[in-house]
């Protein structure tokens, strides 16, 4: 389907399901705030062991996304220079390459893709390149679970989703890096594609590889902690896309519904879909539609008002925010991530 079709599909949907939000009337639902609430800020990070520079010139690599290109730079250091192609607020799910992009990788050593139909577009890129590099795809090895919510059945139990190996959409769900310890194999990837390369910075990749998934491991468990504060019964919430399912499956929160249906960002719910979704939230006593940087979030909005919750926006999920805006790093986008959730989960 070409790009514009798909957009008019998408502007199509959209206009039924605002039709169907005007059928379902208001529901009004105020909670008391809970204001004096502080929460607890992440320790500053430590910097990563010194690595040589390289003779001849910093490795030349490509990662197709910010979260990949961030881990590089961690890992690799001063000895590579890391060209990512996804803009920051870009959407993967998406994105379209351009020529430049292709002329991105013919120079470089290494091409780092994440795999699991995230980045099926690197494919254009890779067949059009000239260059001789190497394909890392930094998710190889990492189990992958398949948290798809079945669209008729937004009140599943939980445990629904484990392992079915029966009933597999696609891979499963690309979104590993919302699981630290994933990501610490997604680095470790990485590592071996940069000493692969470049076998003469193979202790430094080592050292690095090693401060940097004790981070992560930190990460992990700060994070556990953070989402620990969070009432028992609040830790219930509604996503805008499937983003979320390895946090939630690893820190004990549920998702009880989503707003766009499937792993798409494209796709839109019908109308039965919205009226059991708005069902599932006043039953669960839902507080929040938890919403993200690179999807509109006009239909979660609609939904959030409808239901008489709230919704924040303000999650970084798919991609790294701009420089400055905390989530400018992964570790940087997990810890507003945390921070975001806990607070409005408490708060409200
Ligand atoms: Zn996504």
């Amino acid at each position: 389907m070409s790009t514009r079709t798909r957009f008019l599909t998408h502007r199509r949907a959209f206009l039924i399901g605002a039709a169907a939000f005007a059928a379902a009337g208001p529901r009004l639902g105020v909670r008391a705030q809970t204001p004096d609430f502080v929460f607890p800020e992440f320790p500053e990070l430590q910097p990563l062991p010194e690595i040589a520079e390289r003779d001849g010139g910093p490795l030349v690599v490509v990662a197709t996304t910010g979260i990949i290109g961030d881990l590089v730079s961690q890992i690799g250091g001063g000895r590579v220079e890391v060209r990512t192609i996804l803009p920051a607020n870009a959407d993967p799910h998406s994105f379209e390459p351009a020529p430049q992009d292709i002329a991105m990788v013919d120079d470089a050593a290494v091409v780092f893709v994440h795999g699991l139909e995230l980045d099926a577009w690197a494919e254009t890129i890779l067949e059009n390149a000239d260059g001789d590099f190497t394909v890392v795809t930094v998710t190889d090895g990492i189990s992958i679970a398949d948290f798809h919510s079945d669209e008729d059945d937004h009140d599943h139990e939980e445990d629904d989703h484990e392992d079915d190996d029966g009933h597999h959409h696609g891979e499963g769900d690309p979104h590993v890096w919302f699981d630290p310890t994933r990501t610490a194999q997604m680095a470790a990837n990485i590592a071996a594609g940069l000493t692969g390369a470049d076998p003469d910075g193979a202790d430094g990749y080592a050292g690095r590889l090693a401060a940097y998934q004790a981070e992560l491991t930190a990460l992990d468990g700060q994070i556990a902690e953070r989402i620990a504060l969070i009432p028992e019964d609040r830790r219930v919430i509604v996503t805008n896309h499937e983003a979320l399912g390895y946090f939630a499956d690893r820190y004990g929160l549920t998702i009880v519904g989503t707003v766009i249906p499937g792993m798409s960002v494209e796709a839109e719910p019908s109308a039965q879909e919205i009226a059991a979704l708005l069902e599932v939230i006043e039953r669960e006593n839902v507080t929040a539609i938890f919403a993200e940087n690179t999807v509109n979030p006009a239909l979660a909005e609609q939904l959030a008002a409808q239901a008489g919750i709230q919704v924040v926006a303000t999650l970084f999920t798919d991609t790294l925010g701009e420089s400055g805006s905390g989530a400018d790093t992964y570790i940087g986008l997990m810890r507003y991530d945390t921070r975001v959730i806990v607070k409005a989960l408490i708060a409200d």
